[in-house]
């Protein structure tokens, strides 16, 4: 592949770094509008190394993520399989009662609680996981690190809506012997799966994976526009908790703090996200595109998949909830062991469990990801190989409510950036606003038509005669 055609393919690159292991010209750099990208250190003729094709999954067109977690773990005693969720052990909800590890993650403390037990068992020397950015040089609040202990896989805790890659820190555990578990999102465990079909020190040392449901990946300019609206001007971020958990409220009304200065003083600050322009996920403020080109909701590779327990008898706690899908049988057993003790409060539930608490976003993920393809056949452009067939075949408003989607996440990239040249975050806002409107006058038209205009007028009118 030269360089030309590896520039039109890395626009739907999931950028996990993991192409830059393979050929030691490409790097990892932040681009313009604040999302990584493969940069090609070489002149327009260099060929790029072939095994790039081979572990970037969207470069991939021959192994997907199905042949990669039938390979692992059809063969493990008890698995069970299901087409929307892959294989699994065992399916649960609820968090972790030991410790703080409930109160200091972002749903029920699993991401970190796991990791501590892989150290307690002797089953690890290390995890990759996101962590605050200590050096100054890189101009990062977060980025993938090696934990070596207990403490410093705590300090790492919570959700991180924010840009990372993983080269550094693979190029890390290539020099350093030992055993790791690395946490990633969806597209990220499969391209270190597929990079350990191609690296035998990488698959000999990558003992565990732990896998994140993500609703999409968002650029560093997400954390500037929140801060933005709350003071702190771009530049002047330091810290962000994306996951701010109230006591009085349920678990999706979550805050946002941040630290950084204002006129040279430094504040730290909290508002609630659905006060902030860009809160709606629905809607795909500072979306990475690749992600509305992945198939893989569950986190299909990953040895256990870790999301926030979106249903109704979890979503009134305010201090959280997971959902958890177990592949691995240590994991499954260090998790029974947790239940047993009673270290962890799980409840054993069913598929259909798991596919309501990511309903909307298995709609947009998976199933409208056939609209977002034909649109993509209709316009003769390239898109990565997946597993769902591109289709035209859905209702007229569900069209309109992606194209909207589209339209939202690439418009406000780039009216950010003019913002920020014009120094004015009210340009930003009032021409995501217009988008955001239509957005949701679509809704509206959407739930009309679902619930039929008599059944609407009626809920209307109940509405303002009890003044609610
Ligand atoms: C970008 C993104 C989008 C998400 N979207 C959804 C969604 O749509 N639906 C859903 O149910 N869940 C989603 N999640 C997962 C959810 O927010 C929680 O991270 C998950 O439930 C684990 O919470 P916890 O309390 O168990 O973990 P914690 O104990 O808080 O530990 C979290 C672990 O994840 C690591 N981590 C944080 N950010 C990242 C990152 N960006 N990449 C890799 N590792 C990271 C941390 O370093 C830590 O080790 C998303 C997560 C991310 C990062």
């Amino acid at each position: 592949m030269n360089i030309k055609e590896f520039n039109e393919f890395k626009k739907y690159s999931e950028a996990s770094g993991v192409i830059a292991l393979v050929d030691e010209n490409i790097h990892m750099e932040l681009n313009e509008y604040g999302c990584f990208e493969e940069t090609v250190s070489q002149s327009d003729d260099y060929d790029i190394a072939s095994t790039v094709n081979f572990v970037s999954p969207n470069f991939n067109k021959n192994v997907n993520e199905s042949m990669i977690s039938k390979q692992l773990y059809e063969h493990v005693e008890n698995i069970n399989f299901d087409k929307r969720i892959g294989y699994y052990l065992s399916l649960y909800a609820g968090h972790v009662r030991e410790g703080d590890y409930r109160l200091n993650g972002s749903s029920g403390g699993m991401g970190t609680w796991i990791f501590k037990e892989l150290f307690e068992n002797d089953l690890i020397d290390g995890v990759i996981h996101v962590k605050e950015n200590q050096d100054e040089q890189i101009p990062l609040i977060y980025k993938y690190d090696i934990s070596r202990n207990v403490e410093e896989v705590k300090a790492g805790s919570r959700t991180k809506y924010y840009p990372v890659e993983l080269s550094k820190a693979l190029k890390k555990i290539k020099e350093v012997p030992g055993r790791y578990a690395v946490i990633g999102i969806p597209s990220f465990i499969m391209a270190i799966r597929l990079l350990a079909q191609k690296d035998e020190v990488i698959k000999n040392r990558i003992k565990f994976t732990v896998g994140l449901i993500c609703g999409h990946q968002k650029s560093s300019k997400y954390s500037d526009a929140l801060a933005w609206q709350m003071g702190v001007k771009p530049g002047n971020l330091k810290y962000i908790n994306f996951r701010k958990k109230y006591s009085d409220k349920p678990a999706n009304i979550y805050g946002v703090e941040i630290t950084g200065t204002i006129e040279g003083k430094d504040v730290i600050i909290s508002r609630p996200i659905k006060e902030l322009i860009g809160h709606d996920w629905g809607q795909g403020y500072f979306k990475v595109l690749a992600s509305d080109f992945t198939d893989d909701v569950m986190n299909e590779t990953a040895d256990i998949t870790l999301g926030d327990a979106w249903l109704d008898n979890y979503i009134n706690d305010s201090n959280g909830n997971n959902v958890i899908i177990v592949r691995n049988p240590v994991i499954n057993e260090i998790i029974q062991k947790g239940i047993d003790s009673e270290k962890l409060e799980l409840d054993t539930i069913g598929i259909e469990s798991i596919m309501n608490s990511q309903d909307a976003h298995y709609r947009h993920t998976h199933d409208e990801l056939a609209y977002r393809l034909y649109k993509k056949d209709k316009l003769r452009q390239w898109y990565p190989y997946k597993r769902v067939e591109p289709s035209d075949d859905f209702p007229f408003l569900r069209k309109k409510i992606q194209d909207m989607r589209e339209e939202i996440s690439t418009k406000s990239h780039f009216f950010y950036k003019k913002a920020v040249e014009k120094d004015d975050l009210n340009y930003f806002i009032k021409k995501m606003k217009k988008l955001s409107w239509k957005y949701k006058f679509l809704y509206r038209i959407l739930t009309i038509q679902n619930r039929g205009i008599r059944n609407t007028i009626l809920i209307v009118a109940k509405r303002k005669f009890t003044n609610r």
